[in-house]
């Protein structure tokens, strides 16, 4: 059965009228990867929404597990899909809060697995508070790129059996980028996780799973 799946998908935001998304269908299961892409505004990130329920369909369905997730715990819904946003939302608390928030029994191990899965290992390192280093009010201590990989590692520490990635390299440049989605989709092997990119590149998997990839693009 399918971990993840949208099933003839239409959706408007509240206090919109017109459709953010419509005809989304998509099957994800375990271990798969997709891609969403389409130009800004063609409801990428609704999707990504509609994935962890922070909104519901005006037609057909998002299950989970196969269950509708309308019909789903919200808690449940949040122990199963985890979205990391395009944009940092991060606590005024130190480096080491955030990354364990979603994962409180993450050993230190793992927290610098997962910050060098994302390009920030030598970054942190070089912080004289090094993990206990505040992020800031809306994380304004550190910059969009950091916040959104400290963002990504959070999200890698997920126990949550499907990751959402919505422009996990947005706020980085070319190179930073590169370097990041190469450790990323070597760290992801084998999760069930549905990348959200603007531009059509490689799928962001190994050679096997591409073939099996269905390539989800969005009007
Ligand atoms: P993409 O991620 O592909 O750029 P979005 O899903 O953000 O596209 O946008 C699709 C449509 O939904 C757009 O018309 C956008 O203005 C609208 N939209 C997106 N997010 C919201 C929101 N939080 N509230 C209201 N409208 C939204
Ligand atoms: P660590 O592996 O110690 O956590 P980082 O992940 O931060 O360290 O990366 C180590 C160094 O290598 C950093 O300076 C990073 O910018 C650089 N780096 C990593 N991958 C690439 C790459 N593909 N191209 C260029 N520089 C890279």
């Amino acid at each position: 059965t399918s971990v993840l799946e949208f099933d003839d998908v239409a959706a408007s935001w509240p206090d919109t009228t017109r459709l953010a998304v419509r005809d989304v269908s998509l099957r994800l299961r375990a271990g798969e990867q997709a891609v969403i892409t389409g130009p800004s505004g063609s409801g990428k990130s609704t999707t990504a929404a509609l994935a962890a329920r922070f909104l519901d369909p005006v037609h057909g369905s998002v299950r989970i597990d196969g269950t509708d997730l309308r019909a789903a715990d919200p808690g449940r819904v949040r122990e199963i899909v985890t979205v990391v946003d395009q944009d940092a939302h991060l606590f005024d608390a130190t480096i080491r809060e955030n990354l364990r928030i979603g994962r409180p029994d993450a050993s230190e191990d793992d927290l610098w697995d997962a910050l060098e899965a994302v390009s920030l290992g030598t970054w942190v390192r070089s912080l004289p508070h090094g993990l206990d280093t505040p992020v800031g009010v809306a994380g304004d201590a550190v910059s969009g790129g950091e916040g959104q990989r400290i963002c990504l590692a959070r999200g890698l520490l997920s126990r949550a059996p499907v990751l959402v990635l919505d422009e996990p390299t947005a706020h980085l440049d070319a190179d930073t980028a590169a370097a990041v989605l190469d450790r990323l989709r070597a760290r992801l092997d084998g999760r069930t996780v549905l990348w959200i990119r603007h531009d059509a590149g490689e799928p962001p998997a190994t050679e096997d799973q591409k073939r099996e990839n269905e390539l989800v693009r969005i009007a």
